[in-house]
């Protein structure tokens, strides 16, 4: 029998199978095991992952991203309304009330349910299983925030009448902030709290350089970058870029963007302390979900054996040195911070 994992982020998914005994990560037909959460529709056909996010500035209108967080929400749900002024994609109303998604596809418009784009998405990431398998999927396990079993794998745990070994898993990914603990024994585990801020992510980071850019050039070139769907889609890729360049360089990097606008080459140049101040209100976030748990459980810090970071996001370092002061503790990275999640779904399912 053939049990599966999958990761669906907000920006990335990931899938692990459960065979021979161990989790693996499978990787897509690009030979990537990361797949983007990027569906695009098209007059012809539909694309999904990689195809579909080298779209996103081609077919910008078309081609959606970030909709998990629109899962089982209202369309009058004054998230989604707040939310919808700074897509490049159009949401519409479903006949029940929940939020849909408006495209282009096949030449016609169409409102697909968020259900059913990832339902798109799931397909997409079966098809990679069941490539790497050769056979069909029988049953799966989809991550759905806060939960992390991967650590489970490792042999060295107490016994299970010793005192448990107490570990914080710490995961931010693109959209969400999300810390766990847990208490492991030998074939046991327990999450004793969690916590989470739903609006910290590496999204945020990106949008705080998107601002300072859109004011940069605002200046600099007298353009209003916000008026123009595809320049802010290419905009919000380079913040990204640059971001995660920044994790690991401190000196001055430069942003350029050819042919940006009305025929206007763009640059700017960031370095990592300025990112750092123009991010303080997001980093001063880190800290809350942590003392929650801390609060919630009743734990000492002393008491902690471990604090585990995933998530692509937990790349950048003055997020990392928060989570690492606040716990007095030097973190660990004993898991693949971006298969984790996946690995931990399929060996909830095995
Ligand atoms: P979520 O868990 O919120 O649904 P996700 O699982 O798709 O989202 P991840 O893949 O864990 O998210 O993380 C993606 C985020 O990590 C993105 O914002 C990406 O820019 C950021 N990221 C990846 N690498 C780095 C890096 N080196 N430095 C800074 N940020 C990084
Ligand atoms: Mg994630």
């Amino acid at each position: 029998m053939s049990v599966v994992g999958f990761d669906v982020g907000f920006q990335s998914c990931y899938v692990a199978v459960a065979r021979a005994g161990g989790i693996e990560t499978v990787a897509n037909e690009y030979s990537d095991r990361c797949t983007p959460s990027f569906v695009s529709f098209g007059p012809r056909n539909r694309s999904i992952g990689a195809a579909a996010k080298s779209q996103v500035v081609t077919n910008c209108k078309n081609t959606v991203q970030g909709f998990k967080r629109f899962h089982g929400r209202a369309f009058s749900d004054p998230y989604v309304q707040a939310a919808k002024s700074s897509l490049v994609y159009d949401l519409a109303q479903m006949p029940t009330g929940t939020t849909g998604i408006k495209v282009m596809y096949m030449e016609e418009e169409k409102v697909f349910s968020i259900e059913q784009v990832t339902g798109m998405l799931l397909t997409k990431l079966k098809e990679t299983a069941e490539a790497a398998l050769k056979k069909p999927v029988a049953d799966c396990v989809i991550s759905v925030p806060s939960f992390f079993t991967d650590a489970e794998r490792r042999s060295d745990l107490p016994a299970p009448e010793e005192k448990p070994r107490t570990v914080v898993f710490v995961d931010v990914g693109h959209a969400g902030y999300q810390v766990s603990v847990c208490a492991f024994n030998k074939g046991k585990l327990k999450v004793l709290g969690s916590a989470f801020d739903p609006e910290l992510g590496g999204k945020d980071f990106d949008e705080v350089l998107v601002k300072y850019f859109c004011e940069e050039f605002a200046k600099k070139y007298k353009l209003d970058v916000r008026s123009k769907p595809r320049a802010l889609v290419r905009l919000y890729q380079e913040c990204e870029k640059l971001k995660k360049l920044m994790s690991a360089n401190s000196s001055d990097l430069p942003l350029n963007i050819e042919c940006f606008m009305n025929d206007i080459d763009v640059s700017g140049t960031l370095n990592r302390a300025k990112f750092e101040e123009l991010c303080t209100e997001l980093l001063a976030k880190v800290e809350a979900p942590l003392r929650s748990i801390m609060e919630q459980t009743r734990l000492k810090k002393e008491d902690i054996y471990a604090v585990e970071i995933i998530g692509g996001a937990s790349r950048i370092p003055a997020i990392k040195e928060r989570i690492s002061k606040f716990f007095g503790k030097e973190l660990s990275t004993t898991l693949n911070l971006d298969e984790a999640v996946a690995r931990g779904c399929a060996l909830q399912c095995a």
